[in-house]
């Protein structure tokens, strides 16, 4: 099995830190230049049955100047492409703006989109539900999964699920 899978979510959720744990090789950049119009391979997941190649669609965010809408259609045509969209939240801040703006484009795409919510070593079990219930319903998510990239819990099981859609 082989798939593209995209990893969208505000800066600093902690989508370097997943990428760092689960990929093992480091795909040479395809270009150096800053915001590429071309998706940029930030690593590959591999085991005896899978090969998860992790793509980096930047100008998912709200953009700052007139060029971001540009970046916007690049971006969301990116993530047409992709088999998967991992859409990377904080379990400590919650859901904010940021969320929100990310949440209205992803109603513009057809893939599907696990909601994964990092850095469960952070927050009180009980946290985690209520947080969860705002999510679901704001889109059809594939799967909701709590993680964290920084100790390691349940990212087995998410690699395991992604697998499963590939
Ligand atoms: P990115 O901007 O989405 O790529 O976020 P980074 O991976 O750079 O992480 C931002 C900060 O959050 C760093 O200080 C990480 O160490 C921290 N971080 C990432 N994942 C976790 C986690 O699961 N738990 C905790 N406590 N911190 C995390
Ligand atoms: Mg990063």
């Amino acid at each position: 099995k082989s798939g593209f899978v995209a990893i969208i979510g505000r800066p600093n959720v902690g989508k370097s830190t997943f990428l760092n744990r689960v990929v093992g090789q480091k795909i040479a950049i395809m270009s150096d230049k800053p915001q590429t119009t071309r998706n940029k391979i930030q690593g590959v997941y591999t085991d005896e049955d899978a090969q998860i190649i992790f793509i980096d669609t930047p100008g998912v965010h709200k953009p700052k100047h007139k060029l971001g809408d540009f970046m916007m259609k690049v971006a969301l045509n990116a993530l047409r492409e992709v088999d998967l969209i991992l859409f990377m939240v904080n379990a400590e801040e919650g859901f904010g703006r940021g969320e929100a703006f990310i949440m209205e484009r992803l109603k513009e795409v057809d893939t599907p989109v696990f909601l994964v919510i990092n850095k469960i070593d952070r927050v009180h079990p009980d946290e985690l539900l209520p947080l969860i219930d705002q999510y679901k319903d704001l889109h059809p998510f594939a799967e909701i999964v709590p993680i964290s990239a920084l100790e390691g819990n349940n990212v087995e099981r998410l690699l395991e699920q992604i697998k499963e859609r590939l």
